[in-house]
C-alpha cells in the first residue's frame, strides 16, 4: 500500500461508493447500538490524515476521540508494537509478570502531577480505570458515596453509566444504575445562572452544601471530576474551583479522583490538565492519549491508598497488556523528546485566532473555550439568549465531513463543535482544515 501523504485529497464524495457498499453490510451485521459519527470506512492511516477505502484523505481534527496523540501510525509507536508483537502478545500481568508493565507504571509515576510516592494499576479502557479507582477509594476510606458533576462523562460501564451526568445517548433504557452516586453542579461559566463572576464561588457553595447537607461528607469516599470536562462539552471551570474542591476533599478525607482520561497526556498543552493549576489529585484516572492508539488504561495514585486494597483485588485478564504497554513507552517517550505539550500551546495559538474570527464574522459562537489542543466552540441560536444551537452544529459537522475534514460534537446539549488534533499534525493540514470550517459554516449558514 502507498505511502499517505499529509494532505486533503477528495476523490469521491463523501462517503464514498465502497465506504456506502461497507455501510450498507455493517447494517446487517453490526448492532444498532454502535453507530459511526462518519460513516468512511477506514483503509490506512498516518499522522493527521486518514485514507479511506475509495481513496479520499481526510484530515482528522478527532484522533479517534483524543487517542492518537501522538499521530496515528507514529513510527515509533509502530516499531515498538511490532517488536513486542513478535517477542510475545500475552501472558497476564497476574500470571507472570513482564517489564514493560513497570516501565509504564514507572513513567506514570513520574508524569502525573504530585511528587509523593505512587503506585499504579492497568486496565484496558478509561471506565474500567473509573471503576477501579471508585473501588480503591471505598476500600480506603470504608465509605460509599461518590459524588460526580453535572456534564460529566466517566464511561459506559454500570457504574460509570451512573457517574456519566448526560441520559441520551448513554443512559437511556439501561438502568437500574449503581447506587450511592450523587451529582453536584458544574462550575460551566458560559451557563452559571447568576453570571460568570459568580460561577467559581457559587458552584463550590453548591457542591459543598450539598456533600455537607444530602450525603454527610463522613459517608463520601470520592469526588470524580474531569479537570476539563470531554463530552459534557470541553467545559473550563474558572481558575481556583478545582483547587477548593481539593481543598475540601483534603479536609474531609474524601478521595479526589481526577478522571484525566480526555485531558491527559499534553493535550491542554501541560502533560495533564491538572498541572495547569497545580493541583494535585489523590488518583488519576488516564486512557485514551497515553498508547497511540493501543487500548491501555491506567489508575495511579497515592501508595497508601493504591496498596490498601488486598493482592488480587485488582486487576484484569489483559490489564497492561504487553503490546499495549509497548506503544504506551513508545507514545510517552514521543511525547517528551518532541515535547508535545508545547505543541499543544502552538496549536491552540494557530487556531484561536480562526475560532475568534469565525465567531466575529458568524454570530453564532456563544463561547471559544478550552486549551492547548482540547478546543470547542459552543454554538448558538442568539448571542444574548444563549439558546443552545444543536441542528446549526449537526450541519457544519456534516459540511466538514463532506469536505474531507474529521470534526467531531460534544456537549449536553449537542451543540458544541469540538476539536481534538493529533498533536503532530502538520500547521499546513491544520490551516486548511480552518479554511474547511469557514466555508462550511458559510455553507450551512447560507442555506438557512
Ligand atoms: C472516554 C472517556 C472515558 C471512558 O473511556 P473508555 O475508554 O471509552 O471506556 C472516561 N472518562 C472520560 C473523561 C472520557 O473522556
Amino acid at each position: 500500500m502507498s505511502e499517505i501523504t499529509q494532505q486533503r485529497i477528495l476523490t469521491t464524495a463523501i462517503p464514498g461508493p465502497r465506504s456506502a457498499e461497507l455501510h450498507a453490510r455493517k447494517a446487517a451485521t453490526v448492532a444498532a447500538g454502535v453507530a459511526p459519527g462518519l460513516p468512511v470506512y477506514v483503509e490506512r492511516a498516518a499522522g493527521g490524515v486518514l485514507r479511506d477505502v475509495d481513496g479520499n484523505q481526510l484530515i482528522d481534527l478527532g484522533s479517534g476521540i483524543a487517542v492518537t496523540t501522538v499521530g496515528n501510525g507514529n513510527p515509533r509507536v509502530v516499531e515498538a508494537v511490532q517488536r513486542q508483537v513478535a517477542d510475545f502478545t500475552h501472558t497476564c500481568f497476574m500470571v507472570t509478570p513482564y517489564e514493560e508493565y513497570l516501565q509504564v507504571c514507572e513513567q506514570l509515576a513520574a508524569r502525573t502531577p504530585g511528587e509523593h510516592e505512587k503506585r499504579t494499576a492497568l486496565f484496558n479502557s478509561g471506565a474500567e480505570a473509573v471503576e477501579n479507582a471508585v473501588k480503591v477509594a471505598r476500600v480506603t476510606t470504608g465509605r460509599q458515596a461518590v459524588l460526580a458533576f453535572e456534564h460529566g462523562y466517566h464511561g459506559r460501564t454500570n457504574l460509570t453509566m451512573a457517574l456519566t451526568a448526560k441520559n441520551m445517548p448513554y443512559k437511556q433504557g439501561f438502568g437500574p444504575f449503581a447506587g450511592e452516586v450523587y451529582r453536584a453542579p458544574m462550575a460551566y461559566p458560559y451557563r452559571w445562572p447568576t453570571g460568570e463572576k459568580q460561577c467559581a464561588q457559587e458552584a463550590y457553595d453548591a457542591f459543598a452544601s450539598m456533600v455537607t447537607t444530602q450525603v454527610g461528607a463522613e459517608n463520601v469516599a470520592a469526588v470524580v471530576v474531569e479537570p476539563i470536562q470531554g463530552e459534557g462539552g470541553f467545559i473550563v471551570p474558572p481558575e481556583g474551583w478545582l483547587a477548593r474542591i481539593r481543598d475540601f476533599c483534603t479536609e474531609h478525607g474524601i478521595v479526589l479522583i481526577a478522571d484525566e482520561v480526555q485531558s491527559g497526556f499534553c493535550r491542554t498543552g501541560d502533560w495533564f490538565a491538572c498541572d495547569h493549576e497545580g493541583v494535585v489529585p489523590d488518583l488519576i484516572t488516564t486512557a485514551k492519549g497515553i498508547a497511540g492508539g493501543m487500548p491501555l488504561a491506567a489508575v495511579t495514585g497515592r501508595a497508601e491508598l493504591m496498596d490498601a486494597v488486598h493482592p488480587g483485588g485488582l486487576g484484569g485478564t489483559y490489564g497492561g497488556n504487553p503490546v499495549a504497554c509497548a506503544a504506551a513507552l513508545a507514545s510517552i517517550e514521543t511525547m517528551a523528546a518532541d515535547d508535545l505539550a508545547s505543541r499543544a500551546r502552538e496549536i491552540e495559538a494557530l487556531m484561536r485566532p480562526r475560532l475568534e474570527a469565525l465567531a466575529d464574522r458568524t454570530g453564532i459562537v456563544g463561547e471559544i473555550r478550552g486549551r492547548g489542543a482540547m478546543l470547542a466552540v459552543e454554538l448558538v441560536e442568539d448571542l444574548d439568549l444563549r439558546t443552545p444551537a444543536p441542528q446549526l452544529a449537526a450541519a457544519i459537522n456534516r459540511a466538514c465531513h463532506e469536505r474531507g475534514v474529521v470534526t467531531l460534537t460534544a456537549g449536553t446539549f449537542g451543540n458544541v463543535f469540538r476539536f481534538l488534533p493529533p498533536l503532530t499534525i502538520t500547521d499546513a493540514l491544520l490551516t486548511e482544515a480552518m479554511d474547511v470550517l469557514d466555508e462550511a459554516v458559510d455553507q450551512v449558514l447560507a442555506a438557512r
